[in-house]
């Protein structure tokens, strides 16, 4: 097998079809070169090493050697410079890169290949003493951090310390001869640190480095990703080495980052950031403010340093003309490195723009309006789970706010919460469900999990292209970053803002769409569900082939679901209405009554109750179909548990407490998951369905009656196992059905049907459809009855499992498509074998998360059922799956 892909020069051993194989940088480098940009030659280490160098107990295979060999005779074919020549040396970076791009992966290192001797050769030949010393100072302290795991804060300590001594503010003050005391002093500290001199063979750096990108790849940080991402550990990384270019040599050098189209609004204009007589690190670390790279931004923003299109507009125009070629290219938004070594352009890195959903949103309508892609692309490009940060709320313009400060607007939406200053502190509280901001000087790929778990991300330096910003971007969390005036002081927890003081705790709001951090909560506003949102889900809808229906039981969720496009309703369950407090009174009442009559006069208290509710739901939804599960939980549930609501109960029941309490244990259920609920509550009190099949249909009529659109109810049994369970309870829904049709001289179309959420139902599909007008699959319970994992109950070990792969994602928010998938299959493909026209849709959590649907498309389902805000997901996922 090979291992080693050269490119540049003319040569390319790869492209962009090869991006499993040579990570997506390594891919990327190798087609820009070969559509004749201008790329520093290099070569790329394929992930299949990756894979052997674990194999082979983190070794390489000496064939290797001599492949590397190779490729840097390519590198030093090109550039006529030779690896570690004293006279004229080849300096390279060295660079991971996994088929996608990873934080937690290993920082590259630049400038690798000098030592006491290659850096005078190096000035020399650039005929500038303090560009080499400065080179070498950073590599030796990029190299001791990101290689040898050294503390960083060691350098930064002498380097202060140095600049002290001289009497200097800035690095630029510093000299050839103080870069040169600087190394010495690096030098030093490694040798202490590290107990060995820094490396000066600059074949051991080559190999250090190779080493240490591997190696990175099994890193916690970098595990911790992969999980939250679903990336397979199995993928590995690619090492790309390529020769240095420098944007530190002075005035006519710079280095800068750029999107073709602005990465968190969309809109199509270049958005980037540069900084001149700098090296690529600088501008993503955040160590120097880096400058607008056009100079419409530079004009909105009022900031006085020059744009590059300003600053340098010949070479800022031959960058343009790569932006719009790569574009056309890979007909995406790219997001693009390059570096400028005196007046000359060199491309480091393209690749698919990282963005927020409304930018998603945007650009694909806009790239299938200009005639890019095609609508069918645009429809398949937006990713339907990220919808998800368009559909809430953001800051109400007109609210008050209290203003503390703007930084930038990294990544938008809204979000209130306390202020937390730990990656940790975050996690703690975020699963106390409490809504938490971290608050950061700077982020880095430890504070990952912290990200995650909070509402927003606020920091006080970086750029739009910090860590933090990239990261919230991708994690669709808002961002505010490079908020100047914060002072944060995490060791006592407290944040400072010109003259106020916040402390751990304290509530703030972050606006990432303005950048504004304002004191205490800010009231919201609903999301615009108009323009390009509104575009692209007409284009998903004539794609799509499943309907969607939401999980809906009150009428304000109905009309949210309605307004999101939601086709009817899929699951509404009954025993939230029993809960409100005027009512659970009755319900008791009906739990303890030792008598069918008793039952039924608490019950019929319950009657008018339930037509209200189901009217005004058969209003909401005017004609569209609505599924009611008649009463599901075991009644227990309805009791009191506390010894004061015990009295409490008893008093406003007029019972005994002591009866109530025996009635209660009476209920108790050594498994209640399993014990007296669903269809057994209506087989052992037939009333209770009886009472709900008669609201049911007085409700409808009277929907009718007063609008002139029927609804058509569709009578949903919940855990059925048997055909006769179903034949029973189909029975007293047709008689309820025909008493009111009869009493009120008016009848209407509705179905009876039962959820398929057991195994023996899934397996006996065939002989039950026969009583069904129609299945619906509870995947929650199917989930939890076919794997016989209680979901209540999973959260301690199911993280663990995911870890070890035994299940690739939670089962109970991703269907287990091949397990419980299978019973799905087995019941559809039964149940219509009986009734060719049963109507088939799913109802559990599973109906608003894409790759189930994508399944439930693929067995044939008419619709999936989702919840409010999850409807256009489940609209946009069912579109790309029909695609
Ligand atoms: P990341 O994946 O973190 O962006 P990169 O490998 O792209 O890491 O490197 C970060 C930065 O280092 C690049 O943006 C670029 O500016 C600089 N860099 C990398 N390789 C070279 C090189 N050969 N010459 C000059 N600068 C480089
Ligand atoms: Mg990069
Ligand atoms: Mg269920």
């Amino acid at each position: 097998t090979r291992y080693v892909f050269r490119f540049g020069g003319g040569v390319s051993d790869g492209g962009r079809g090869d991006r499993n194989l040579l990570g997506g940088k390594g891919a990327n480098l190798a087609e820009m070169a070969s559509i004749g940009l201008p790329v520093p030659p290099g070569f790329t280490i394929s992930t299949e090493m990756c894979a052997r160098y674990y194999e082979e107990g983190e070794r390489f295979p000496d064939s290797l050697r001599d492949e590397v060999r190779d490729g840097l005779a390519h590198i030093e074919a090109v550039t006529g410079k030779r690896f570690g020549d004293p006279a004229d040396p080849l300096l390279v970076s060295v660079r991971s890169g996994a088929r996608v791009s990873m934080p937690g992966m290993m920082d590259t290192v630049l400038n690798l290949g000098l030592n006491d001797q290659t850096v005078e050769g190096l000035a020399a030949t650039s005929g500038d003493e303090r560009f080499a010393w400065d080179s070498y100072r950073r590599f030796v302290q990029m190299y001791a951090d990101v290689v040898l795991g050294l503390d960083h804060d060691r350098f930064e300590e002498a380097l202060e310390e140095a600049k002290e001594d001289r009497g200097y503010f800035l690095d630029t003050d510093m000299g050839a001869d103080d870069w040169r005391q600087v190394v010495a002093a690096y030098k030093e500290i490694v040798e202490a640190d590290w107990g060995k001199p820094f490396p000066q063979d600059v074949h051991d750096q080559l190999w250090g480095a190779v080493g240490a990108v591997f190696g990175s790849w099994q890193s916690e940080r970098a595990k911790v990703y992969r999980r939250l991402n679903d990336i397979p550990g199995s993928w590995g990384t690619a090492v790309n080495v390529q020769a240095m270019v420098f944007g530190n040599m002075g005035d006519t050098s710079a280095t800068g980052v750029a999107f073709t189209r602005d990465p968190s609004t969309g809109e199509h204009a270049y958005y980037g950031e540069w900084l001149v007589n700098a090296q690529g690190e600088d501008v993503v670390a955040g160590i120097r403010t880096p400058q607008y790279l056009t100079r419409a931004a530079r004009e909105k923003a009022a900031a006085k340093p020059l744009s590059m299109e300003e600053a340098m507009p010949e070479t800022y125009g031959e960058l343009a003309r790569v932006f719009d070629l790569l574009e056309q290219h890979y007909r995406d938004m790219q997001d693009i490195e390059f570096t400028v070594e005196r007046g000359h352009l060199w491309m480091l890195q393209t690749r698919s723009g990282k963005r927020t959903a409304s930018a998603a949103l945007k650009i694909a309508v806009d790239m299938a309006e200009e005639g890019l892609i095609s609508r069918e692309e645009a429809v398949a490009r937006v990713d339907a789970a990220a919808l998800d940060q368009l559909l809430h709320p953001t800051l109400d313009p007109d609210a008050p706010r209290d203003v503390l400060t703007k930084g930038l607007p990294a990544s938008p939406g809204a979000a209130s919460g306390a202020v937390v200053f730990t990656a940790d502190e975050a996690e703690k509280r975020a699963e106390r469900d409490e809504a938490v901001i971290l608050v950061r000087i700077e982020t880095s790929p430890e504070d990952i999990h912290g990200m995650h778990a909070a509402k927003g991300i606020l920091t006080a330096r970086g750029g739009m292209t910090s860590h933090a910003a990239v990261v919230a971007r991708g994690m669709g969390r808002p961002c505010v970053s490079g908020a100047g005036a914060l002072a944060i002081d995490a060791k006592s927890k407290i944040l400072r803002v010109r003259d106020r003081t916040l402390r751990e705790g304290d509530i703030i709001t972050i606006d990432g769409a303005s950048g504004e951090v304002m004191a205490g909560a800010v009231a919201t506003v609903q999301p615009e569900l108009a323009g390009d949102f509104g575009t692209l889900m007409g284009w998903a809808d004539e794609v799509r082939r499943l309907k969607v229906r939401t999980n809906a039981e009150t009428p304000a969720d109905c009309r949210t679901a309605r307004r999101f496009g939601a086709e009817g309703i899929g699951l509404c369950r009954t025993e939230h209405m029993f809960f409100e407090a005027e009512r659970i009174t009755a319900v008791r009442s009906m739990i303890l009554a030792d008598t069918p009559q008793g039952r039924k006069a608490a019950l019929a208290r319950l009657l008018p109750e339930q037509r209200r509710d189901f009217a005004e739901i058969f209003e909401v939804m005017a004609g569209l179909p609505v599924t009611i599960r008649l009463l599901d939980p075991p009644l227990h549930e309805f009791l009191p548990t506390k010894d004061s609501d015990f009295a409490e109960v008893a008093a406003a029941m007029d019972v005994s407490v002591d009866k109530l309490k025996q009635r209660a244990g009476e209920l108790h259920e050594f498994n209640p998951m399993l014990g007296h609920r669903g269809v057994r509550l209506g087989i052992t009190y037939p009333e209770i369905y009886a009472m709900q099949a008669r609201a049911i249909f007085e409700a409808a009529v009277d929907v009718a009656q007063r609008t002139g659109e029927a609804p058509i109810p569709e009578v949903m049994i919940p855990l059925v196992a048997t055909r006769r369970e179903l034949e029973l309870m189909r029975a007293q829904v047709d008689k309820a059905a025909a008493a009111v049709f009869a009493e009120t001289g008016r009848t209407l179309d509705y179905l009876v049907g039962t959820m398929i959420e057991l195994p023996r139902a899934a397996l006996m599909a065939g002989d039950i459809a026969g009583a069904a007008d129609f299945f619906s699959f509870g995947t929650n319970d199917l989930t939890q009855t076919a794997i016989g994992i209680s979901r209540d109950d999973a959260a301690r070990f199911l993280q663990t499992y995911v870890e070890q792969g035994i299940f690739a994602r939670d089962p109970f928010v991703s269907l287990d498509v091949e397990g419980v998938g299978q019973l799905i299959e087995i019941a559809a493909e039964r149940g219509r074998g009986t009734k060719p026209g049963l109507k088939l849709g799913i109802c559990g959590e599973h109906g608003g998360d894409p790759t189930s649907i994508a399944f439930c498309e693929q067995v044939g389902l008419d619709y999936v059922s989702a919840s409010p805000y999850r409807v256009p997901i489940a609209r946009l996922a069912a579109a790309q799956a029909a695609l």
